[in-house]
C-alpha cells in the first residue's frame, strides 16, 4: 500500500518535473518558427512530440514507459543548449550577412566609400573570411589618414598579430563567372559581381545543425516513447503502429539531413 502510494507520488513528481524542460523546449520551438529559423514541419513535429512526452510523463499508459520517459526528458535537457547555440550562431550569421549586403549597397552608391569597404572587411572577418578581410583593409590604407581611421588601423594590426595561415588568403572563385579572385578584391575582377556575398551565403549552409538536432531528437523520442506504448496494444495494431513510427522517424531525419550541398539557409 505504502509502496504503491510512493510509486504514484514519484510518477506525479517526475511528470511535473518533466514539464519544466518541455515547456522551455516548446517555447523555444515556437520562437524559432516565428523567427523563421526552422520550418513549420520541424517546429510542429518538435512541439507535438514534446506535448506527447509531457502527457506520458504525467499519465504513463503502461508502467514500463516511465523509465523511457525519464530518459527522453533527460536527452531533451542535455540537447537543448546545443540546439540553442546552433540557432544563435545561425541568427548571428544571418545578421552578419544582412550587414554585408548593406555595406555593399552603400558601396554601390559611392564606389570610393572607404568606410563601406572597411565595414565589408569587418563582417568578413566575423564570418571567418579573415584573409580577404585583411587584404581589403590593407588595400584601403592609402586612403585612411590615421587621424580619422586610428581605430581601424589598430584593428588591422590586431588582425596581423593573429598570423593567419596561408589558406585564409586563397583566392575565391566567383559564382557568376568562375574567375578566381585573389584576396583584397571586393568585386569580381572579371564580371564585377559581389562574389564575397555568394561565398559567405554558401558557408552558412553548415548552420542547419540546429534543424538536424531537432529532427534527430523528434525521431529518437518518438521511437523511445512510441514503440513501448505501441507494444502495449494488441499485436494486430502494435506491429503496424511500430512500423509506421519507424518510417515517420526515418523520414523526419532524412528530410533534415538531405540537401546540405545546395541552396542557401535563410
Ligand atoms: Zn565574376
Amino acid at each position: 500500500m505504502h509502496f504503491e502510494r510512493l510509486a504514484q507520488h514519484s510518477t506525479a513528481l517526475i511528470g511535473c518535473l518533466a514539464w519544466l524542460p518541455l515547456s522551455v523546449w516548446i517555447m523555444a520551438c515556437v520562437h524559432w518558427m516565428i523567427g523563421g529559423d526552422i520550418d513549420g514541419l520541424t517546429g510542429f513535429g518538435g512541439i507535438a512530440v514534446a506535448l506527447g512526452l509531457g502527457y506520458e510523463a504525467i499519465n504513463p499508459p503502461v508502467p514500463q514507459l516511465a523509465p523511457m520517459t525519464v530518459i527522453a526528458v533527460f536527452i531533451t535537457v542535455v540537447m537543448f543548449p546545443f540546439v540553442r547555440s546552433a540557432m544563435d550562431k545561425k541568427a548571428l550569421r544571418n545578421i552578419d550577412i544582412d550587414e554585408l549586403v548593406k555595406a555593399y549597397n552603400s558601396l554601390s552608391m559611392r564606389p570610393d566609400n572607404v568606410l563601406a569597404k572597411i565595414k565589408i572587411a569587418r563582417v568578413l572577418w566575423d564570418l571567418g573570411v579573415c584573409g580577404h578581410a585583411i587584404r581589403i583593409v590593407e588595400s584601403q590604407l592609402p586612403h585612411m589618414p590615421p587621424r580619422f581611421f586610428g581605430e581601424d588601423i589598430h584593428m588591422l594590426k590586431r588582425w596581423h598579430m593573429m598570423k593567419l595561415e596561408a589558406r585564409f588568403f586563397s583566392p575565391i572563385s566567383c559564382t557568376e563567372c568562375q574567375t578566381s579572385n585573389e584576396a583584397g578584391l571586393v568585386y569580381c575582377r572579371q564580371c564585377g559581381s559581389a562574389f564575397l556575398i555568394d561565398f559567405v551565403k554558401g558557408r552558412v549552409i553548415g548552420t542547419r545543425l540546429g534543424k538536424k538536432l531537432i529532427a534527430s531528437w523528434t525521431a529518437l523520442v518518438a521511437i523511445l516513447i512510441g514503440i513501448p506504448a505501441a507494444e502495449a496494444m494488441p499485436p494486430v495494431a502494435s506491429i503496424p503502429a511500430i512500423l509506421a513510427m519507424m518510417v515517420v522517424a526515418v523520414l523526419i531525419v532524412y528530410f533534415a539531413f538531405r540537401d546540405t550541398t545546395s541552396g542557401v539557409a535563410t
